[in-house]
């Protein structure tokens, strides 16, 4: 195995990356946030976690419209930036799915059409969230013990429902969250064969780890501008998404603050000043996976009773072009004001930061 060529961390920009510091060093005042642990030769980077404790708090049921939030739907398409490939764990015969080659492990699809299940757009965006704000660390690896104290997993207990904000949107063990993300669907109906190498396990030695043996942070993939297409000798063949593969769904939201869809949008790509790409599916290590999000339309129907006793909603309720925008930057604001954590979104920001001029990883496999 060759050893792997460092990446540069601030490919994104011409500024000159601040210093490093050492995974462990001391911390100064408690207001300060973690030193950024240091991935310099790893495909990902790490998002440190909150020092200012997990925000617990009464969650808002969805067994009722609020009137002062938001309720409706998001129209997305995902347009893809790099190969993507999202593993319907279905190994198939190329020429049942129109494709060259003899065996080909399949995408999810129906049909030639490629699917993006719900459950792992959603996975996708709450690690994200819960990264931004102050929530606890639901969906981790790591073992009971690694977690630092207060950082553990939402309990919803009889006398006591207080929760984290990702856990107040998406849901926690024994409490319904309040958006749903149905199955994005390809729009065209064409896949290609793509080749991923088999990667190699995450080595021991792992930066998520302070000193003391407790989580130091989230670990995000970077971009890369192409991913590594490992070949026909050395992959697997693929059922995969090319480039300009467009899927498009519609995420339901119920009963959110205008802070809470803020963060949503955010982490959508949709703020100016931190344009992000998602990164979903198999291959993220490679380079695979790079997903632009467009917010095609919102719809916020304001007076409920009008949703249900009409069939077209009425045009302030549909929001597209510059009224669509003109909301989204309000809730943005509103969510930079009150929700996301600056120091955290500066990091995420610059992990997944898009366009990128990364290169494909190297000696990654
Ligand atoms: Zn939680």
């Amino acid at each position: 195995m060759s050893k792997s060529k460092p990446i540069k961390k601030s490919s994104q920009s011409q500024k000159p990356s601040p210093p490093k510091k050492r995974v462990g060093a001391k911390l100064g005042a408690s207001h300060q946030p973690n030193p950024i642990p240091d991935t310099q030769d790893k495909p990902y980077g790490l998002v440190p976690l909150t020092t200012q404790g997990i925000d617990r708090q009464i969650p808002v049921g969805q067994d009722k419209f609020k009137h002062d939030r938001f309720s409706g739907k998001l129209h997305l398409a995902l347009t893809v930036q790099t190969a993507s490939f999202v593993a319907s764990g279905v190994v198939a015969m190329g020429r049942d799915v129109d494709l060259k080659a003899d065996l080909i492990k399949t995408a999810v699809h129906q049909k030639n059409q490629l699917i993006i299940p719900g459950s792992s757009l959603k996975g996708v965006v709450r690690s994200t969230y819960e990264a931004l704000t102050r929530s606890c660390l639901c969906k981790t690896k790591a073992k009971r013990d690694e977690i630092p104290k207060g950082h553990g997993e939402c309990k919803i207990q009889k006398d006591k429902i207080e929760v984290c904000p990702a856990c107040r949107v998406f849901g926690a063990m024994g409490w319904q969250g309040l958006v749903a993300f149905p199955d994005a669907v390809g729009q065209k109906v064409s896949t290609s064969v793509g080749f991923m190498p088999s990667l190699y396990r995450p080595r021991t030695e792992n930066p998520m780890y302070q000193n003391d043996g407790k989580v130091s942070g989230r670990k995000f993939y970077y971009h890369a501008v192409k991913a590594v297409n490992a070949g026909e000798q050395r992959g697997i063949p693929v059922q995969q998404a090319g480039q300009a593969y467009v899927f498009k769904t519609a995420l339901q939201f119920k009963n959110l603050t205008e802070a809470e869809l803020g963060t949503l949008l955010v982490i959508l790509g949709q703020d100016s000043d931190y344009p992000m790409a998602l990164k979903v599916g198999g291959g993220k290590p490679i380079g695979m996976g790079s997903m632009v999000v467009t917010v095609e339309a919102l719809e916020k129907p304001g007076n409920l009773k009008s949703r249900y006793t009409h069939y077209v909603l009425p045009d302030s309720d549909h929001l597209t072009d510059e009224p669509l925008k003109r909301f989204m930057q309000t809730a943005i604001v509103a969510a930079h004001q009150t929700l996301i954590e600056e120091y955290q979104l500066k990091e995420l920001a610059r992990i997944l930061a898009w366009p990128t001029q990364r290169p494909a990883p190297e000696g990654m496999y």
